[in-house]
């Protein structure tokens, strides 16, 4: 009989695969607690230091082992790891439990990952939740060595092809490794969306559930898995109607995807001939090449915050122009938008390592375009980087979370002061570089004809603009059900944002996901939207509905659509648009 188990889907461009799995036990068993005497307390310390070492060798041998031209800069991850190896918080502290509490070193580092991991819990910061990870890899890495499984072999080439690998956790090394010795999916009974270990598998394109906890123990070593990185459903088990229905789902979704490939060099107009801009959201310097390769007219965001993380300092000028004209070379000629840090204070962007006192809600805190206004001395590096990139190929700069026309104002004088002081200091930079906001306040997009006049363009940014407008904490799971593109609120946002950049002249961009979800694409259209960015693997999705829209036709059934807005539930409104 057929097994549901639900978890997180990492969907990908990419998200259903199918194969035997491959149960990864190691770094499950739990650590026991054995006393010791105190002449076995130096003993019982050189053995956790053993580990240590043993478990940093591991480590390097695996950072040498990364393949070349990895789509990610996988190496730094690992480097993480290992500067936690050498951490006092860490392994200092494991001797110290050890010595004071007279208990084996498995113990004591158990009791420290629990303290440690409870800290990270405890961080309003999404991201830095997320960093929780970390620990536990590095932890797992020296209790492996600690419990003696050193001898258990990692799995090899043979025993991967074409296997779904299912473990309680993977690193990001271990999901490289993985992915290159064929493994089709990760099934994971830890991690999140936002963990590196996610990013990587969205990046390599391989289908991944996350968050299945005991999922190890209830699958058996080869028996056929099926993995739905979309909807996060993992089958075990399957009859032969579920599994023929797959197989068949698996087959169009290849077939699907071959099909989309073919449009990729084709212009994007509607049927009406109305030019559509495609743009990708870049998160990384290396994820250019999926945009290029998705055929993306340009980037419509790319979010420096990765310049800023994993990291004790911070980053200078020249650091970040050499990013951005790694990133502009890469994109040969079509532009790119970068966004300013929309960073908050309390996701320790300095090297200050306590998060702020008394942020009680980071959300509406000291974040993005605020924290970067309080602080001139941590933006003016950033947009002295992003003049001078203009420089060498088309850039735009991009303002986050801007609520009133003062902000802008502020910034306004702020780059006038710092192209003077480039005229000085005799740099290069483009004088006429466009300056934009995003729109994802309810504030912003209610000034919008009053920020749209100061600036050259106006980006929505929906997944902030549906947190705020709806107060709903978009990472908070238990109000997740409220979290609606469509919601009449939001839908009028939408509109009279782009309204006032219309009448101004100004372009208007969507860089939400919103803009890359194909069942809005008519709305967006009929709406009068003729630029969308979106992660990469989504644009030939969103292409193909806008090569069959007539944009005349859109508008008019959108104009309908908004008079019965409020009498009729929008998702059926939007089901019908999209039906004829
Ligand atoms: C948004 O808020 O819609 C957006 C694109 O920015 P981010 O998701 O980075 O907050
Ligand atoms: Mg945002």
């Amino acid at each position: 009989m057929t097994t549901a188990f639900q978890g997180i889907g990492i969907s990908t461009s990419r998200s259903l695969a199918l194969g035997p799995a491959f149960v990864d036990g190691r770094g499950g068993r739990a650590a026991s607690q054995s006393s010791i005497a105190v002449d076995e307390v130096a003993a019982e310390i050189e053995r956790l230091d053993l580990a240590v070492t043993a478990a940093r060798q591991a480590l390097k041998a695996v950072r040498n082992q990364i393949p070349r031209h990895t789509p990610l800069n996988i190496a730094e991850f690992i480097d993480t790891h290992l500067l936690m190896l050498e951490d006092a918080a860490l392994v200092e502290e494991v001797r110290r439990i050890v010595a004071e509490e007279l208990c084996n070193a498995e113990w004591a580092l158990q009791r420290q990952r629990d303290t440690l991991v409870g800290i990270f819990d405890e961080m309003d910061d999404p991201y830095l939740r997320t960093r929780r990870d970390d620990v536990e890899h590095v932890v797992q890495q020296i209790q492996t060595f600690l419990q003696g499984a050193v001898e258990q072999s990692e799995p090899s080439a043979q025993d991967l092809a074409g296997r779904v690998v299912v473990a309680r956790d993977l690193t990001p090394a271990d999901a490289i490794l993985l992915h290159h010795r064929g493994a089709v999916a990760f099934v994971t009974e830890f991690g999140g969306p936002m963990s590196h270990t996610a990013i990587l598998a969205r990046s390599l394109g391989v289908p991944a559930v996350m968050g299945i906890h005991n999922i190890t123990r209830y699958l058996r070593q080869g028996e056929l898995i099926l993995v739905d990185g979309e909807t996060g459903t993992v089958l075990a088990d399957a009859d032969p109607l579920t599994l023929t229905f797959f197989r068949d789902r698996l087959r169009a979704a290849e077939a699907r995807q071959l099909r989309l490939r073919g449009l990729v060099g084709r212009a994007c107009v509607t049927r009406d001939r109305v030019a559509i801009d495609l743009l990708a959201n870049l998160e990384l310097p290396e994820d250019v090449e999926l945009a290029t390769a998705n055929g993306a007219g340009g980037v419509g965001l790319y979010r420096t915050e990765f310049l800023y993380m994993n990291r004790r300092d911070l980053p200078d000028e020249e650091e970040h122009l050499a990013n951005y004209a790694e990133i502009v070379a890469g994109l040969g000629g079509i532009p790119v938008t970068i966004r300013t840090l929309d960073l908050g204070v309390e996701k320790r962007i300095d090297t200050a390592s306590e998060p702020a006192p008394g942020v009680s809600n980071p959300a509406l805190g000291l974040r993005a375009i605020r924290l970067c206004l309080k602080e001139p001395d941590l933006f003016r590096p950033q947009l002295r980087a992003i003049l001078r990139a203009g420089a060498i190929g088309p850039v735009r700069l991009m303002l986050p979370l801007v609520s009133s026309v003062h902000e802008v104002d502020t910034v306004l004088a702020l780059i006038r002061q710092i192209k003077a002081q480039l005229d000085r200091d005799g740099l290069q930079y483009d004088p006429n570089l466009p300056i934009g906001a995003m729109i994802e306040v309810p504030a912003a997009a209610l000034c919008a004809r009053a920020l749209a006049r100061r600036l050259d363009f106006l980006s929505i940014g929906t997944n902030d603009l549906i947190q705020y407008t709806l107060a709903i904490d978009r990472l908070d799971d238990g109000v997740n059900y409220l979290f609606d593109p469509t919601h009449p609120a939001i839908l009028r946002l939408v509109r009279m944002t782009i309204e006032a950049a219309r009448d101004l002249k100004r372009p208007v961009s969507m860089c939400g996901e919103m803009a890359g979800d194909p069942r809005f694409t008519r709305l967006l259209l009929g709406i009068g939207l003729r630029e969308f960015s979106m992660q990469p693997g989504a644009i030939l999705d969103v292409k193909e509905v806008v090569l069959q829209a007539d944009t005349r036709d859109l508008e008019r059934r959108t104009a309908a659509l908004f008079a019965r807005l409020d009498d009729t539930d929008p998702g059926a409104l939007i089901d019908e648009l999209n039906a004829a």
